[in-house]
């Protein structure tokens, strides 16, 4: 498959036309530089120069994470959210947007939503601004670490897919030689940035917002406690395709009227 595709990208031509001409004889100096990069292990995404998510075609390079297929399950529940909410031009933050397609997708399946993006890469911001311009969507970018470049702003859905690697992990060279660092990996438990989304999120979440992040595996749990000990409510946890819990939702827990 991946030989094909990249034949297809050497070539100019889609997967039909290289089945219609499964006998010709390709030119091997176009092919051979891009099979080399490949065996020496660097992301097809990469060499292509582009990865589909939820039906779109995203530019990708070394700036940004490749968009993982699931991620889109993160994107699934943040459509489901929005349908009903769409005429109330709810606002939508995606943190540490990398590449953009969490919140370009949210802004093409929902245009009325009104959609900020921000990543602490401006090699990012780059990437997530000629993907939405190619989509035609007009979403805010802005560069951020964290909530830091959003002065006291709310929104009513914040979705995240923040880099939940352990520095001690050890990864595939597709991964750790190729992928930006900065989107893999938070610290020594993987879950540093789940602390600050816990700690810094609630005062930017609208009342009856919701909050939802994609965790690494076998991260869910603890990923729910560190919420809960912040005070959030834990509404629930999707399974991806492979089975694993993978995206883990939030409210900001109701206050009493006793409450001071
Ligand atoms: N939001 C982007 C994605 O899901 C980038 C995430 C990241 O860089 N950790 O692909």
């Amino acid at each position: 498959m991946e030989a094909q595709l990249l034949a297809c990208h050497a070539l100019g031509v889609d997967r039909s036309w290289l089945f219609a001409h499964g006998e010709d004889i390709a030119p091997i100096k176009i092919l051979d530089p891009l099979l080399a990069r490949r065996m020496n292990h660097e992301p097809l995404a990469y060499i292509v120069g582009r990865r589909e998510f939820y039906g779109r075609v995203f530019y990708v390079d070394p700036r940004v994470l490749i968009p993982r297929q699931e991620t889109e399950l993160l994107v699934e529940f943040a459509l489901d959210w929005i349908r009903p909410r769409q005429g109330n031009r709810p606002k939508v933050l995606d943190l540490g947007a990398g590449s953009g397609c969490i919140a370009i997708t949210v802004k093409c399946e929902f245009p009325q939503a009104d959609v900020v993006a921000t990543d602490i890469s401006e090699g990012a911001l780059d990437v997530a601004r000629q993907n939405a311009n190619a989509l035609n969507v007009d979403i805010e970018l802005v560069l951020s670490d964290m909530f830091a470049g959003l002065g006291d702003r709310q929104f009513d859905l914040i979705l995240s897919n923040p880099p939940y690697i352990a520095l001690s992990e050890s990864l595939a060279e597709e991964v750790v030689g190729y992928e930006p660092r900065l989107a893999l990996f938070s610290g020594q438990t993987g879950l540093e940035l789940y602390e600050r989304l816990a700690k810094e999120g609630a005062s930017h979440l609208s009342s009856d917002g919701r909050l939802a992040v994609e965790v690494g595996y076998r991260q869910a749990i603890s990923v729910a406690h560190i919420f809960t000990e912040h005070g959030w409510l834990h509404v629930g946890t999707m399974k991806d395709l492979g089975g694993i819990d993978r995206t883990v939702l939030f409210e900001r827990a109701k206050r009493t009227p006793n409450d001071s």
